[in-house]
């Protein structure tokens, strides 16, 4: 099925000087700053896991949109979807009834863990549900202290900012209190080396000396994303939670980047850690692209924020939710997950080849469709490489790769593509990163 090809008479200017011009005149600066290329990158079309330039060039598209394209840009089900409910009735605020939201809770929940009662709060954003997600911790427990992962990224707003441990995202202002940061558990490079037990060592710790010793919760990325593709080591997750819920808080799972099958292993990435959060946190792949976000709740913990209005006045639109329950349908009828698992190793073998031959690559880590590539100056003392990895990554860009930088040392290259990226798109990719590599050391 082809997407309807109807154009609006919006004059839309697509010269390049023109994009650009209006751009650094009409964005804020906060809006401009977020920019990946020393020039600028317009897109103008994209189609599963390729996206073109206003010139018409073609790119792998190893970024996802920031991970919002989970199925595939354009997928022709979540484009008839959302464009059949547009037509037909574009916003349903919740004092309504309609059942295309109600619908897409029910399905939502059925991917949760069975035995349990959950319940759905709809967002536009994942930052919106991250506050309510810490709202709902603290209205639940009664407790006001909160641990979080350094290396962190949980969103813009006032709430999600006090609890991300970056910071470039975090602006010099006072920031939410009873917020606690503990050393992420990152293996390549984290305060405690490898291993677990310090990282839950001072997790005890922090509890015991930085908080009032009753925690409304504590707050983890399965993987963490802008914190470089960090993923939590195999117990982590468990032991961080025993700990806090022995201290009365409740555990929050951010799976803004790596749910939606992303990790390959899963439909939700905390399901590999063998434990059940008591709140979790969606967004960006599970609208492919439409604004939608959700905290999926145990309903008492919801429960208890019963006596209060709290809405989000496009939380639960029928278009975005329309687009969700295509994303699930899909990601079922094209085995994106098993895609994405088999995909992705495949993937990190090749990268993992690559690493023999380029002393610059100090690590390659990650499961499914969320890689990364960290470059560092010299292999034994794990320097940062960030000009380096820039200019490599500026050489991707030229080879026809859109892929990211990230990291607290902007060290990092992130590879999240849509899930939908083939068996066959492998060996172009590594070629690509190949050319790149080799451009930048002269090989
Ligand atoms: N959590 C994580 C892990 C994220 O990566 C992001 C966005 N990058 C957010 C939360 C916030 O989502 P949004 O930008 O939709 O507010």
């Amino acid at each position: 099925m082809n997407a309807p090809h109807v154009h609006s008479n919006l004059d839309i200017d697509w010269s390049t000087e023109a994009i650009v011009d209006r751009r650094n005149r009409f964005y804020s600066a906060t809006q401009r700053k977020f920019v990946p290329y020393k020039d600028p990158l317009i897109l103008k079309r994209g189609k599963g896991q390729y996206v073109w330039d206003e010139k018409d060039r073609k790119y792998i598209d190893l970024l996802g949109m920031n991970l919002c394209i989970s199925v595939g840009h354009a997928h022709p089900q979540v484009v008839k979807a959302a464009t059949e409910q547009l037509a037909e009735l574009t916003h349903c605020t919740t004092m309504f009834y309609h059942p295309v939201p109600a619908q897409y809770a029910e399905e939502l929940v059925a991917t949760m863990p069975a035995g349990h009662d959950w319940v759905v709060h709809f967002t536009n954003s994942g930052a919106e549900a991250i506050d309510l997600a810490l709202l709902m911790a603290r209205s639940h427990t009664g407790n006001i202290d909160m641990l979080a992962l350094a290396s962190s990224y949980h969103g813009a707003t006032f709430g999600a900012q006090s609890v991300t441990g970056i910071a470039g995202f975090r602006h010099p202002v006072p920031q939410l209190g009873g917020v606690t940061f503990v050393a992420e558990p990152n293996q390549y490079r984290g305060i405690h080396g490898e291993g677990l037990q310090p990282y839950l060592d001072e997790v005890e710790r922090a509890i015991a000396s930085s908080t009032s010793g009753g925690l409304a919760g504590m707050i983890i990325e399965p993987v963490q994303g802008y914190g470089g593709i960090v993923p939590m080591p195999p117990g982590y997750i468990a032991g961080a939670v025993e700990r806090v819920r022995a201290a009365g808080g409740l555990c929050i799972i951010d799976e803004v980047q790596s749910g939606v099958a992303r990790t390959g292993d899963a439909f939700w990435a905390f399901e590999s850690h063998g434990i059940v959060p008591d709140i979790v946190v969606v967004a960006k792949g599970v609208g492919n692209g439409i604004p939608l976000g959700a905290v999926i709740a145990k309903r008492d913990v919801a429960e208890s924020m019963a006596d209060k209005f709290l809405f989000h006045t496009y939380g639960a639109n029928p278009v975005a939710c329309a687009a969700g329950r295509a994303v699930l349908k899909v990601i079922k009828e094209e085995r994106l997950r098993e895609n994405a698992r088999d995909v992705g190793a495949v993937l990190k073998g090749r990268l993992n080849d690559m690493k023999e031959r380029f002393p610059i690559i100090g690590d390659i880590r990650g499961r499914g469709l969320m890689l990364a590539i960290e470059l560092v100056k010299d292999g034994a003392t794990k320097e940062p490489a960030p000009e380096e990895t820039l200019a490599i990554f500026e050489e991707t860009r030229r080879n026809g790769l859109v892929a990211s930088r990230s990291g607290p040392y902007r060290n990092v290259i992130r590879m999240c593509p849509p899930l939908c990226l083939a068996m066959s798109d492998v060996e172009d990719v590594v070629d690509r990163f190949e050319k790149s590599f080799a451009a930048f050391s002269g090989q």
